[in-house]
Protein backbone atom coordinates (compact mmCIF):
# COMPACT_ATOMS: atom_id res chain seq x y z
CA UNK A 1 0.00 0.00 0.00
CA UNK A 2 1.30 3.71 -0.68
CA UNK A 3 2.11 6.37 1.60
CA UNK A 4 -0.54 9.04 1.10
CA UNK A 5 -1.02 12.23 2.22
CA UNK A 6 -4.18 14.15 3.69
CA UNK A 7 -5.55 16.89 5.10
CA UNK A 8 -7.36 17.52 7.96
CA UNK A 9 -8.63 20.06 10.13
CA UNK A 10 -9.58 20.22 14.09
CA UNK A 11 -12.51 22.41 13.64
CA UNK A 12 -13.26 25.62 16.16
CA UNK A 13 -15.76 23.01 18.42
CA UNK A 14 -12.72 21.00 19.20
CA UNK A 15 -10.45 23.73 19.73
CA UNK A 16 -12.67 25.77 22.19
CA UNK A 17 -12.71 22.27 24.17
CA UNK A 18 -8.81 22.01 24.37
CA UNK A 19 -9.07 19.00 22.49
CA UNK A 20 -6.29 19.59 19.97
CA UNK A 21 -4.10 17.23 21.62
CA UNK A 22 -6.47 14.49 22.37
CA UNK A 23 -7.50 14.09 18.84
CA UNK A 24 -4.04 14.10 17.82
CA UNK A 25 -3.49 11.36 20.21
CA UNK A 26 -6.29 9.25 18.09
CA UNK A 27 -4.57 10.39 15.08
CA UNK A 28 -1.12 9.16 16.47
CA UNK A 29 -2.78 5.82 17.53
CA UNK A 30 -4.03 4.99 14.25
CA UNK A 31 -0.78 4.94 12.79
CA UNK A 32 -0.72 8.49 11.01
CA UNK A 33 1.81 10.90 11.12
CA UNK A 34 1.46 14.84 11.76
CA UNK A 35 3.68 15.85 9.21
CA UNK A 36 2.06 19.65 9.16
CA UNK A 37 0.19 21.48 11.83
CA UNK A 38 -0.72 25.48 12.73
CA UNK A 39 -3.11 27.08 14.53
CA UNK A 40 -5.45 29.37 12.49
CA UNK A 41 -8.29 31.91 12.53
CA UNK A 42 -9.65 30.66 8.94
CA UNK A 43 -11.00 34.40 6.74
CA UNK A 44 -14.65 33.84 5.68
CA UNK A 45 -13.28 34.05 2.07
CA UNK A 46 -10.83 30.96 3.13
CA UNK A 47 -13.82 29.09 4.52
CA UNK A 48 -16.55 29.54 1.36
CA UNK A 49 -12.78 28.91 -1.07
CA UNK A 50 -12.53 25.61 0.95
CA UNK A 51 -15.98 24.42 1.09
CA UNK A 52 -17.17 25.64 -2.09
CA UNK A 53 -18.68 22.51 -3.37
CA UNK A 54 -21.30 22.76 -0.60
CA UNK A 55 -22.02 26.53 -1.73
CA UNK A 56 -25.55 25.60 -2.96
CA UNK A 57 -26.20 23.28 0.20
CA UNK A 58 -28.93 24.83 2.80
CA UNK A 59 -26.11 24.46 5.71
CA UNK A 60 -23.88 26.60 3.82
CA UNK A 61 -23.93 29.70 5.70
CA UNK A 62 -24.04 28.06 9.04
CA UNK A 63 -20.97 26.03 7.92
CA UNK A 64 -19.07 29.15 7.11
CA UNK A 65 -19.95 30.60 10.39
CA UNK A 66 -19.04 28.09 12.37
CA UNK A 67 -15.84 27.24 10.69
CA UNK A 68 -14.58 31.38 11.35
CA UNK A 69 -15.97 30.83 14.79
CA UNK A 70 -13.11 30.38 16.78
CA UNK A 71 -9.37 28.81 15.71
CA UNK A 72 -8.90 25.76 14.19
CA UNK A 73 -5.86 23.84 13.75
CA UNK A 74 -5.13 22.60 9.89
CA UNK A 75 -2.72 19.65 9.72
CA UNK A 76 -1.40 17.55 6.71
CA UNK A 77 -1.17 13.55 7.92
CA UNK A 78 1.14 11.04 6.33
CA UNK A 79 0.77 7.26 6.44
CA UNK A 80 0.01 3.94 4.40
CA UNK A 81 -3.42 4.83 2.79
CA UNK A 82 -3.95 7.92 4.69
CA UNK A 83 -7.30 9.61 3.17
CA UNK A 84 -9.11 6.58 3.59
CA UNK A 85 -7.39 5.74 7.10
CA UNK A 86 -8.07 9.32 8.32
CA UNK A 87 -11.93 8.81 7.07
CA UNK A 88 -12.46 5.59 8.71
CA UNK A 89 -10.60 6.68 12.03
CA UNK A 90 -12.90 10.25 11.75
CA UNK A 91 -16.52 8.44 11.84
CA UNK A 92 -19.35 9.50 9.76
CA UNK A 93 -19.95 13.02 9.36
CA UNK A 94 -23.40 12.94 12.15
CA UNK A 95 -21.76 11.40 15.33
CA UNK A 96 -25.06 9.83 15.97
CA UNK A 97 -24.16 7.06 13.18
CA UNK A 98 -20.14 7.00 14.09
CA UNK A 99 -18.68 4.08 14.96
CA UNK A 100 -16.75 3.76 18.75
CA UNK A 101 -13.36 4.73 18.74
CA UNK A 102 -13.99 7.00 16.28
CA UNK A 103 -12.93 10.87 17.01
CA UNK A 104 -16.80 12.51 15.79
CA UNK A 105 -17.85 9.42 18.18
CA UNK A 106 -15.90 10.55 21.13
CA UNK A 107 -15.99 14.53 20.66
CA UNK A 108 -18.74 15.41 18.15
CA UNK A 109 -21.28 17.78 19.40
CA UNK A 110 -23.74 17.32 16.14
CA UNK A 111 -23.41 16.88 12.18
CA UNK A 112 -21.89 20.19 12.30
CA UNK A 113 -20.18 20.80 15.12
CA UNK A 114 -18.12 17.40 14.24
CA UNK A 115 -14.84 18.57 15.77
CA UNK A 116 -12.79 17.23 12.25
CA UNK A 117 -12.44 17.48 8.09
CA UNK A 118 -10.45 15.21 6.26
CA UNK A 119 -10.45 14.89 2.56
CA UNK A 120 -12.35 12.25 0.79
CA UNK A 121 -9.88 11.60 -1.98
CA UNK A 122 -6.50 11.94 -2.89
CA UNK A 123 -7.03 14.39 -5.39
CA UNK A 124 -8.92 16.76 -3.05
CA UNK A 125 -6.42 16.62 -0.37
CA UNK A 126 -3.42 17.96 -3.07
CA UNK A 127 -5.78 20.75 -3.66
CA UNK A 128 -6.91 21.65 -0.04
CA UNK A 129 -3.09 21.18 1.45
CA UNK A 130 -2.11 23.71 -1.28
CA UNK A 131 -4.67 25.84 -0.25
CA UNK A 132 -3.37 26.22 3.50
CA UNK A 133 0.62 24.66 3.39
CA UNK A 134 3.53 25.66 0.96
CA UNK A 135 5.80 22.71 0.33
CA UNK A 136 9.00 23.80 2.95
CA UNK A 137 6.49 23.32 5.85
CA UNK A 138 5.47 20.11 5.40
CA UNK A 139 8.17 17.73 6.66
CA UNK A 140 7.72 14.12 6.51
P1 LIG B 1 -17.63 15.25 5.83
O1 LIG B 1 -16.84 14.94 4.59
O2 LIG B 1 -17.90 14.04 6.68
O3 LIG B 1 -17.03 16.36 6.64
O4 LIG B 1 -19.11 15.72 5.37
P2 LIG B 1 -19.65 16.64 4.17
O5 LIG B 1 -18.60 16.86 3.13
O6 LIG B 1 -20.96 16.05 3.75
O7 LIG B 1 -19.99 18.03 4.87
C1 LIG B 1 -18.97 18.95 5.18
C2 LIG B 1 -19.24 19.54 6.53
O8 LIG B 1 -20.45 20.31 6.46
C3 LIG B 1 -19.52 18.54 7.66
O9 LIG B 1 -18.35 18.00 8.22
C4 LIG B 1 -20.28 19.37 8.65
O10 LIG B 1 -19.42 20.21 9.43
C5 LIG B 1 -21.12 20.26 7.71
N1 LIG B 1 -22.45 19.70 7.52
C6 LIG B 1 -22.82 18.61 6.77
N2 LIG B 1 -24.14 18.39 6.83
C7 LIG B 1 -24.64 19.37 7.65
C8 LIG B 1 -25.95 19.68 8.11
O11 LIG B 1 -26.94 19.02 7.78
N3 LIG B 1 -26.06 20.77 8.93
C9 LIG B 1 -24.98 21.53 9.30
N4 LIG B 1 -25.16 22.60 10.11
N5 LIG B 1 -23.73 21.26 8.88
C10 LIG B 1 -23.56 20.19 8.07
Amino acid sequence: MAIQRTFSIIKPDATERNLTGAVNAVIEAAGLRIVAQKRILMSRREAETFYGVHRERPFFGELVDFMTSGPVVVQVLEGENAVLRYREVMGATNPANAEEGTIRKKFARSIGENSVHGSDSEENAAIEIAQFFSGNEIVG
